[in-house]
């Protein structure tokens, strides 16, 4: 009989509502597994026992009145750039190791008041800078998959403890990729929504006109229930949007013949070595079942990926060194011993707070928008963001969703790449450009490599068209079941 941590949310919910189990129990058997298991992958930087079960408990109460939301005692874990009320708030950084937030993000809230119990912080990259975890300052995940693989980054936590069966759920963060590529890395799914769509309001901002919340689970399905949590207009966000649909949920069983799907196949040519040849034959198998299923596959191009890494980059750090002017020793945060004047106190509280990764995007930020050189680089990046925005609204007159890779082949070693932040760049080489044209998009698991390690696949979605992006992985997982594997030292 599958374990509690095998099943999917919908299966959890059903045996709650039924009182098969309690939250209480659901919620001790993912701390218990936590305690058993985390030594071996560090997921969580915080667990929340204490809170989560006396939440747990609240749920219970309202299960035994019936009638309650699906999501009612189902527990989550958060990645740890969420602001929670009274609660150590940290983005993996030295700067915030101790900042105990003083309200909840409305993410935060939202997800409390659906009265899921929440586990407790996941483990991520500085600041959400980064692909591996590795520049988090409380050292790095490992992927459940592989111990000495990445588990991508930066919201590699959450994916490392859904696939490790530490939490059924997590809320995640995507400015770059972030979502897309750990999800692909340990075999889970997760989607990126149009920028707006989920509120950043107590979400610690890295690149604000980037940077969007998205839901992560083993399945499509698990996904849509907890798009639905999250999602929602907010007032104090003044990017948020107004939203596409009230539920993704009822369109997961929608009919999905004759929906046009746009491949660039010549992506896959011209980059075979980048993305893989064992990746490449996963997605010509996926996209033979999508045919199977009724689906048109469209050969299309896309011509503008290669600028977008170099826009990306200027463009994240520029916002970056912005918001993280705020980060000075003197509002909140780390602040350096025995100051001798106020530019001591600025210079050594950044110097010692922050990571190299960190500092290495706050000086290409500053540098780049600094009077000589805005005009030849930050602005010169926006119009290479609006030349890729304009390419996808072109190609989304043609078909309703473009297949690509998530990422160029599968996991690579934790001990690899060290000297190299270029070459790391790459990981999202597929993924931020639909962050720059704000489009949503969704990775899902589509098998392994010769190494057992996860290969995902990536769907990208016109504006507000999230519901389509799930209901085509929903029906790709009806077929397949690459999303309910469970890594083997972790049954
Ligand atoms: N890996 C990318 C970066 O380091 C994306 C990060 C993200 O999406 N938060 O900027």
């Amino acid at each position: 009989m599958a374990q509690l941590h095998e099943l999917t949310v919908q299966e959890l919910s059903e045996k709650l509502a039924k009182k098969e189990i309690s939250s209480k129990e659901l919620t001790i058997h993912f701390i218990n597994r936590t305690e058993r298991l985390d030594d071996k992958t560090r997921a969580y930087i915080s667990i929340n026992q204490d809170n989560a079960l006396k939440q747990a408990e609240q749920a219970d109460k309202l299960l035994a009145k019936g009638d309650c939301h699906i999501m009612t005692g189902i527990p989550i874990a958060l990645k740890d750039i969420y602001c929670v009320d009274g609660g150590r708030t940290t983005c993996a950084s030295r700067m915030l190791e101790n900042f105990i937030a003083p309200y909840h993000a409305t993410v935060t809230a939202k997800i409390l008041s659906a009265n899921m119990p929440l586990l407790g912080k996941l483990n991520m990259d500085e600041f959400a800078m980064g692909s591996t975890t590795k520049t988090s300052y409380f050292g790095y995940t490992h992927n459940p998959w592989d111990l000495q693989a990445i588990p991508g980054g930066s919201s590699g936590g959450s994916a490392a403890a859904i696939a490790a069966g530490l939490t059924p759920l997590s809320v995640g963060t995507d400015t770059g990729g972030s979502i897309r590529q750990p999800a692909s890395c340990c075999g889970i799914t997760g989607l990126k929504p149009t920028y707006g769509v989920v509120s950043r309001w107590g979400q610690i901002a890295f690149a604000s006109s980037l940077d969007q919340g998205g839901p992560m689970a083993k399945s499509a399905v698990d996904c849509a229930f907890l798009l639905d949590v999250i999602s929602g207009y907010d007032e104090k966000d003044s990017t948020s949007i107004e939203q596409p649909e009230t539920s993704t949920t009822k369109h997961l069983e929608d009919s999905i013949k004759g929906l046009k799907i746009g491949v660039p196949y010549h992506l896959f040519e011209d980059n075979k070595e980048v993305v893989g040849e064992e990746n490449i034959q996963h997605l010509k198998q996926a996209i033979e079942l999508y045919q199977s299923l009724g689906c048109e596959i469209i050969d299309i191009t896309i011509n503008n990926l290669d600028s977008a890494i170099a826009a990306y980059y200027i463009i994240a750090s520029a916002e970056a060194s912005s918001n993280l002017s705020r980060y000075d020793g003197v509002r909140y945060g780390y602040r350096c011993e025995n100051p001798v004047d106020l530019t001591d106190l600025y210079k050594r509280t950044r110097s010692e707070g922050f990571g190299e990764e960190v500092k290495r995007r706050l000086m290409i930020g500053t540098y780049v928008l600094s009077a000589g050189y805005f005009d030849a680089y930050y602005l010169q990046a926006q119009k290479v963001r609006q030349i890729i925005t304009n390419e996808f609204k072109q190609l989304f007159s043609q078909v309703n969703t473009i297949l690509l890779p998530t990422k160029p082949g599968s996991a690579f070693n934790l001990d690899s790449n060290d000297q190299d932040p270029v070459s790391i760049y790459m990981e999202d080489i597929f993924t931020i450009p639909i962050n720059l044209a704000g489009l949503p998009a969704l990775s899902m698991p589509i098998g392994f490599d010769n190494i057992k390690r996860p290969l995902g696949m990536q769907l990208i979605g016109n504006y507000k068209e999230e519901h389509l992006l799930l209901n085509l992985s929903h029906h790709y997982q009806k077929e397949t079941d690459w999303h309910k594997q469970t890594p083997p030292n972790f049954s």
